[in-house]
């Protein structure tokens, strides 16, 4: 059987085919070339198989060069002031994460650090190491293979696209309690995340482990369009190859190799179980504290959604109600289920189950916006007594929900769901 493919007549570089277990749904498919602005999906399930961009040497490290010199400025430029009866106050990027350190909230001030500037920096930095060297080298630079497995490990955690969405949320929200002001740091940091998004959406796992190669092993001829364990192979998760089932560790990535995540299902559900948990505190105790001329209020999630609402902010409470009160329990009930129904034995709908488990992997990291505008709000409003926010209990367990939901995503094996077929 073979991919669907969208074409694109003006290409220069091509993907060459090959055959590709899809990770999502475990058939085996074969791929046409590609040319550059093509992508083949999965006919059984719709994943996207593999996809060339256009320019795909020269984009990502001319976009991850501006992202990491942008990424510079906006830390060592004015990012954003307020000006309340007088009293005027400035922060920079860094102190985001560094005022939370200061206010004992250290395990959160490193959470916001790492995914709005650490782990995009690494990213960032790894991209433009490997591009670099496939094109002025001609050949991967070394330890090439090491490095595009620590880029994918690490590029789900990198938030830089929610960090931005929190950025202005604040901004709308600060608007009604002081004049603000923005300066050039946060003009840089605009440039840094859309820089930062450009060169992500370049990569493409195929294509660098084509420039790359390294040792696989030889595989018996295989049919396409059926099951791949079925016929002895498995797909590595780290590299896209093919590789025999009875595998311990792929030699090109060195990943280790599971036919099946182990224990999958007891894994998520212990996870879905630690975020209901989580999830209590993390709406019934206050995420923030307004200190205002020596009185203190307490806000919970909801409050905050609520008072948006009468402030008549109306985009922004449905924003902040879809991503911190909505999206959790969506996508902890989706999981649930997503589980429930392949320990069921269910056979049905098998490519909806699987669109569904793919919208909770890509939402779940959004959540995180309320706790990145908890940072900016404490970071920014300190006036002392006039005006101060110091951040709540409940952005500590917050974080921890949106965390560990998304390790339960990534724990769940959605080839379960494919495994048993209708009679
Ligand atoms: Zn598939
Ligand atoms: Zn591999």
């Amino acid at each position: 059987m073979s991919s669907n493919t969208v074409t694109n007549p003006t290409a220069k570089e091509q993907l060459p085919a090959r055959e590709s277990v899809c990770h999502e749904c475990d058939l085996l498919v074969a791929v046409p070339a590609l040319q550059e602005g093509e992508q083949a999906l999965c006919p059984q399930c719709g994943n996207v198989l593999a996809h060339l961009p256009n320019n795909p040497r020269v984009g990502p490290p001319v976009f991850a060069l501006t992202s990491i010199i942008m990424l510079m400025c906006a830390n060592v430029l004015p990012f954003l002031a307020i000006n309340a009866q007088g009293m005027v106050n400035s922060m920079s990027l860094f102190e985001a994460a560094s005022v939370l350190f200061s206010e004992e909230y250290r395990v959160l001030s490193v959470l916001v650090f790492l995914c709005m500037q650490l782990l995009p920096l690494c990213c960032l930095g790894l991209v433009c190491y490997l591009y670099l060297g496939f094109r002025l080298r001609r050949r991967p630079p070394p330890l090439a293979a090491s490095a595009t497995r620590w880029l994918f490990l690490l590029l789900p955690w990198s938030m830089v696209e929610v960090f931005l969405v929190g950025v202005l949320i604040s901004l709308i929200k600060i608007a009604s309690l002081a004049q603000i002001s923005v300066g050039s740091g946060f003009w840089c940091f605009c440039v840094f995340s859309l820089s930062y998004l450009k060169s992500m959406l370049y990569l493409d796992k195929g294509w660098m482990w084509e420039q790359i190669r390294g040792p696989m092993p030889e595989i018996p001829l295989l049919l396409e369009g059926q099951n791949a364990l079925a016929q002895g192979v498995t797909h590595c998760h780290g590299c896209d190859g093919i590789l025999l089932a009875d595998a311990v560790r792929c030699p090109r990535c060195q990943s280790v190799v599971h036919t099946r995540i182990p224990h999958s299902i007891e894994y998520c559900v212990a996870l879905l179980i630690t975020s209901c948990i989580l999830y209590i505190p993390a709406n019934l105790l206050p995420i923030m504290v307004t200190e205002s001329l020596g009185t203190n209020i307490y806000s919970t999630i909801l409050a905050g959604v609520i008072l948006l609402w009468n402030m008549g902010s109306y985009p922004i409470a449905i924003v902040i109600f879809v991503a911190s009160v909505l999206v959790p329990i969506a996508k902890i009930l989706a999981l649930f289920w997503l589980c429930y129904t392949v320990r069921k034995g269910e056979v049905h709908h098998r490519r909806g189950r699987t669109r569904l488990y793919r919208l909770t992997e890509f939402v779940g990291r959004w959540s995180m916006v309320d706790v990145f505008v908890v940072a900016i709000l404490v970071a920014l409003i300190r006036m002392g007594k006039l005006m101060s926010i110091y951040p709540g209990a409940a952005a500590m367990a917050f974080a921890g929900v949106v965390v560990v939901t998304m390790i339960a995503a990534m724990l769940f094996d959605p080839r379960l769901i494919w495994d048993r077929r209708p009679r």
